[in-house]
């Protein structure tokens, strides 16, 4: 988790990230190290030890024959920001995620030209958010169609547009009464690991052209194929992250790009998830074979080990509520309440209401059959 120990100057935060130069330069409140690339690499000979490419912000490394994982640094560099991917057949080629910038979609375009020439069949994105898909426009000027579950355009144009119309003051408005009214210096520190969580996701959505996915893809259809000549996507449906969730599994080589349903090294983001679905959902990924590598959304390429450390997040988060919940302590103090224990003190959390607090309010809401007070942005 962030350490947000120290506190910041209010005034000096925004002036550095609300414009997207300051946060493409690294993200200054990120002091968490470069977890993602610190994690020791599952040891597997499908795995280059050397990437074929390292740009800072993400490197590109081989993971399979003709499958690529393109891993992000959040530390060095807010271009890619999630994880993503291509996967190169005889025939055909696809790229995997859309990116938080055209930056980073170019990045991984060039990086595939530099391993092979084949038609590009489209760019695939995982779900809707911003860090996977405001990169997409660059594929739109590059003649590459967009392929995303079918809700996934609506989704971002509701929440983008609506961005877009807002300032960010009036946006943050809700956040700092929660910092001003904070009973505790921990509650204080919650409230404020919002804010700057919810000013990265607005400050890019708001200042970026968006890039709707140009091929909507029908979940009631699913699992679909891609042939790649040799090489096959097989796309598969799984509510959770969020309700346009889509893996892209290579059966051939025994991968799997996970999106955001799977993160590895830190706490579930709950912006928009169903915490007690998601986590049904990715216990089927424990079912899948054991030794399948998973490219998660974010984090370090991981195997079965990064599945069941996910569980237990899932599962210790819902253990510490369900006490709470039997002790009668209310579900506002509830979210302030759980302990993040030792062994996870270093793993990176969006936001703590957004991973935590939202996660125990959703618990609540199902145990009591009544909705909750649900954070909202
Ligand atoms: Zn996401």
């Amino acid at each position: 988790m962030k350490n947000f120990s120290k506190p910041f100057s209010r005034r000096s935060f925004l002036a550095s990230t609300t414009s997207l130069g300051a946060l493409y330069a690294a993200n200054k409140f990120a002091p968490l190290a470069a977890l993602a690339q610190s994690q020791s690499l599952p040891n597997d000979p499908r795995i280059a030890q050397q990437p074929i490419v390292d740009k800072g912000f993400a490197l590109v490394r081989k993971i399979g024959d003709g499958v690529y994982a393109t891993i992000s640094d959040r530390t060095k560099g807010m271009q890619t920001r999630s994880n993503g991917g291509f996967v190169v057949g005889k025939d055909s080629a696809v790229l995997i995620e859309g990116f938080q910038t055209p930056i980073g979609a170019s990045f991984q375009v060039e990086t595939l030209r530099s391993v092979t020439q084949v038609p590009i069949q489209a760019a695939l994105n995982t779900h809707w958010h911003f860090d996977h898909t405001l990169g997409n426009t660059y594929y739109g000027g590059a003649g590459i169609p967009v392929w995303a579950h079918a809700d996934a355009a609506a989704r971002m144009t509701s929440c983008f547009l609506l961005f877009q119309k807002e300032d960010l003051a009036k946006f943050l408005a809700p956040f700092e009464k929660r910092v001003n009214e904070a009973k505790t210096d921990v509650q204080r520190q919650h409230a404020q690991s919002d804010i700057e969580g919810v000013t990265s996701l607005f400050t890019f959505a708001m200042q970026s052209v968006l890039g709707v996915p140009s091929r909507p893809l029908d979940p009631a259809k699913m699992p679909m194929k891609i042939d790649l000549g040799g090489l096959t996507v097989v796309i598969e449906f799984y509510i959770g992250h969020t309700d346009t969730d889509l893996i892209f599994r290579i059966p051939e080589r025994n991968v799997v790009y996970a999106g955001d349903l799977l993160v590895y090294g830190q706490y579930p983001t709950n912006i928009n998830g169903y915490p007690t679905k998601w986590r049904a959902n990715v216990a089927k990924f424990a079912k899948f074979d054991k030794d399948t590598l998973f490219v998660p959304g974010h984090g370090q390429v991981c195997g079965q080990e990064g599945v069941a450390l996910m569980l237990a997040l899932f599962d210790d988060m819902a253990d510490q509520a369900q006490k709470l919940y039997k002790a009668g302590v209310p579900v506002e103090e509830a979210t302030e309440r759980y302990v993040v224990p030792a062994k996870w003190k270093d793993m990176r959390q969006f936001s703590w209401g957004f991973c935590v607090g939202r996660t125990i309010e959703q618990h609540y809401a199902e145990w009591s059959g009544k909705p909750g007070p649900v954070l909202n942005y």
